[in-house]
């Protein structure tokens, strides 16, 4: 402002009275008489150039003056308030948020502030979530151990194989949980390595179905693979895809006593769809939304008797999700499930 003013007062002084004076020759040489008048007009113009400068300058720097003010200390009253809420929030009230402000710009500043909030809240409350569970977790089987080898050591039972092969059932669980969960941080952090390029899943398929097949015991569920020979190459990690089929199949088997599985591998949508059908439990209706909530299992107790971890499935999802899929589920209770999963043609 006072830039403005100064150079505003400076060029009008300079540059004015050479103005007037020259439109006055100009006035003259078309033949005006102004020689007797011309000193006074000269004078004139001075006074009034004076006061009518004096006025711009007395009303333009106070309304200026006035303006800045006004807009500075908006602005001013928004960065205080808005620092005051960042060092409430590194003081780890990560509910607090900015108001929205009437001046676009710090208007934008502040949204974006909210959106990084929102982010790092959920970040926070899926941490705590995590180790929630994971503690609950691994308190089972380490408090089975704890009893077990608290009444080895004052006698109260008989040290006897079938004593060891729970200690060593409860410790490959503790194993299993461990492995699973570092699996699980990692999918859940987007840290796990993919490497997608087009593959041919049906030898992995063939592969899976025969290596599943040998540990299927007689009078159990029958494995076998629906799959055309010609299969269009997926843009897919073959070992990615690999662990997820691993799991489903794992499960299948896990869940089913008689019947069939099948593994079907089919065209929809212009996508690769890879099916796992059992004629096993099944899961309850209530229950569907769950599967892939990590430590969701259907009976608690019943598996974890069985060894279940209630990871695979949401790694699973976690897996097919990084390769650009989708995972699906549909089951009717006591009559089967159908886990299946797409991937993008390559
Ligand atoms: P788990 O290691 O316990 O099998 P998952 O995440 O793979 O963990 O599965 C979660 C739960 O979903 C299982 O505990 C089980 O109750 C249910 N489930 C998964 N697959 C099937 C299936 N094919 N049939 C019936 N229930 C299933």
């Amino acid at each position: 402002m006072m830039v403005g003013v100064i150079s505003f007062v400076i060029i009008s002084k300079v540059s004015s009275p050479r103005f007037f004076v020259l439109h006055l020759e100009r006035l003259e040489s078309r033949g005006l008489k102004l020689i007797h008048i011309r000193t006074e007009l000269v004078q004139g113009f001075e006074t009034a150039w004076r006061s009518s400068t004096l006025w711009s300058v007395l009303v333009g720097t106070t309304a200026a003056g006035g303006l800045s003010y006004w807009v500075s200390k908006r602005i001013m009253l928004r960065l205080t308030e808005m620092e005051q809420i960042t060092q409430k929030f590194a003081a780890g009230e990560l509910e607090a948020r900015l108001p929205l402000s009437d001046i676009p710009e710090l208007n934008l500043l502040g949204t974006s502030f909210n959106r990084m909030a929102a982010s790092l809240e959920d970040v926070e409350a899926r941490r705590r979530e995590l180790i929630g569970d994971m503690t609950h977790e691994l308190r089972t089987p380490l408090t089975v151990v704890r009893g077990y080898l608290e009444e080895l050591a004052d006698g109260e039972i008989e040290p006897s194989p079938e004593i060891y092969r729970r200690l060593a059932k409860e410790t490959r669980r503790l194993e299993r949980l461990v492995n699973d969960l570092q699996e699980l941080s990692k999918a859940e952090a987007g840290y796990l390595p993919i490497k997608i390029q087009p593959v041919n899943l049906r030898s992995l398929l063939e592969s899976l179905v025969d290596r599943f097949s040998d540990q299927l015991l007689e009078d159990g569920p029958m494995l076998r693979l629906e799959c055309p020979s010609a299969l269009p190459l997926v843009l897919a990690d073959i070992d990615r895809t690999e662990q997820v089929l691993v799991n489903l199949v794992g499960n299948a088997i896990r869940y089913t006593t008689k019947g069939t599985i099948t593994v079907q591998a089919y065209l929809e949508a212009s996508k690769l769809w890879i099916a796992v059908i059992d004629t096993g439990i099944g899961i309850a209706p209530q229950d569907l939304p769950n599967v892939f909530e990590r430590f969701w299992r259907a009976d608690q107790s019943r598996d974890r008797h069985s060894g279940g971890t209630g990871i695979g499935l949401t790694i699973s999802r976690h897996l097919v999700e990084l390769q650009n899929g989708q995972i699906q589920v549909e089951s009717v209770l006591g009559v089967g499930s159908k886990f299946r999963f797409c991937l993008p043609l390559a």
